[in-house]
């Protein structure tokens, strides 16, 4: 069979992808040493379709993408955050995180008219990552099929609790379906992604990466979590860190028990997201289960 196929779900406004070579990729997650595919000096073997920095095919780049080896859509793309075989997009510095959301903007606008543009991310091997070196990716939904996903219109009157940071309001909606999940909402609404200005790419590196670094200290280092950036009209990036896996009942029903109270995640950011960082102990997750 090809690389993946779309099949539709009858009774649901919803698809699965079918995608088994997929299964076959291989997982280096923990394993010291291994090979990884997204340091440099493998430019000739992962060509890549953009990047910044360098020459093209050199190993002098800030940022890359490549395609990914094992697509389950018709494009589907890796961008590799930095040169450095770092986990996290807070070991990076704002300056790294805004050229990495400059490659977001420009493959979301390159691929714009084939489909609906996914760009996301998963961080930590229960959030779905199978490389650790820190990455996102980009997939092209076909138009025909829908993506099932909350829209900003519930904020249209938002007054709830928010931290207004830059251009960018913080939120964490009260219909959050994970625990610890947070909104970023431009102060700009009902813009396409693509539309984003430079001072909001420079705004939305440093909410996004401080955002990570705060909740590294709540969840432990190397915690899991996956962010999205809302494809349509009307953008906003979506942080949900992985603490809980869904039930036989969130499959059963489509309604997810989020163990954690919003207000209190919103109080917890408050608190946190203007500290030093000098002052942050950022524990391992070993730690954090020992409740260090
Ligand atoms: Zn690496």
């Amino acid at each position: 069979m090809p690389d993946f196929k779309f099949a539709h779900i009858p009774s649901l406004e919803n698809w699965i992808i079918l995608a088994p070579r997929r299964a076959k990729r291989p997982d280096i997650h923990e394993k010291r040493g291994a090979f990884c595919p997204f340091d440099p000096g493998n430019e000739k073997r992962e060509p890549e379709v953009y990047r910044i920095g360098g020459e093209p095919g050199d190993a002098n780049w800030s940022v890359r993408v490549i395609k990914n080896k094992y697509p389950f859509a018709p494009i589907h793309e890796v961008i590799i955050h930095t040169s450095d075989h770092l986990r996290s997009l807070s070991d990076l510095s704002v300056e790294q995180v805004k050229l990495v959301i400059e490659s977001f903007v420009n493959r979301f606008n390159t691929h714009l008219r084939q489909g609906t543009v996914c760009i996301f991310s998963n961080s930590g091997h229960d959030a779905g990552e199978s490389i650790s070196h820190s990455h996102s990716q980009l997939a092209v939904v076909p138009k025909e099929v829908p993506i099932v996903v909350p829209s900003l219109e519930e904020f249209l009157d938002y007054r709830g609790e928010h931290l207004l940071v830059k251009d960018f309001k913080i939120v964490c909606p009260p219909y959050s379906q994970w625990p610890d999940e947070v909104w970023i909402v431009p102060e700009d609404r009902g813009k396409l992604f693509g539309e984003i200005t430079y001072e909001e790419m420079e705004a939305l590196a440093y909410v996004l990466r401080r955002l990570v670094w705060i909740f590294e200290a709540r969840h432990g280092q190397d915690f899991p979590y996956n962010f999205y950036i809302y494809p349509r009209r009307d953008w906003y990036v979506r942080i949900m860190p992985r603490a809980k896996i869904p039930g036989g009942f969130e499959i059963a029903t489509g309604i997810f028990v989020n163990t954690q109270d919003p207000r209190d995640t919103m109080q917890f950011i408050k608190k946190h997201f203007f500290e030093e960082e000098e002052e942050k102990i950022k524990l391992s997750p070993a730690e954090y289960r020992r409740g260090v």
